[in-house]
């Protein structure tokens, strides 16, 4: 599993799932934002954040901006991966996410094992683009 995630979402409540789902494992770690440009000072000052969860509807700077930004600026974020965390309805945004350079989707509401799966899959991948 990754060991340090950064979650980012408007809602609370998601934020809080999110951390029930990595309380299970003791060697990850958590950060949340709650909108994109808390998220791009996080990703800044913070090293080593592995995987990015993120919200599409969120004030300040939404995930769609958020994730152009980190995109187009490789030389600093790196080639992170982004998983999308999407709501019914957010089709439209999801297609443009993942053709902007998002890593993945998921649908809310979600289960944790599918994140968990959605996560392995991602590490693996990138496990073997390494080799
Ligand atoms: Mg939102």
């Amino acid at each position: 599993m990754f060991k340090k995630i950064l979650a980012v979402d408007d809602s609370e409540v998601i934020l809080n799932l999110h951390k029930m789902t990595f309380k299970r494992y003791p060697n990850v770690e958590l950060i949340t934002a709650k909108n994109g440009v808390e998220a791009l000072k996080k990703l800044q000052e913070i090293e080593g954040i592995e995987v990015i969860l993120l919200d599409i509807n969120m004030p300040l700077m939404d995930g769609i901006t958020f994730l152009e930004i980190v995109r187009r600026e490789k030389d600093k974020y790196g080639d992170i991966p982004i998983v999308i965390i999407s709501t019914e309805g957010e089709e439209e945004s999801v297609l443009e996410a993942l053709r902007k350079g998002a890593t993945g989707y998921i649908k809310k509401p979600f289960r944790q094992r599918e994140l968990h799966e959605l996560l392995e899959k991602i590490e693996m991948k990138l496990k073997q683009g390494k080799q």
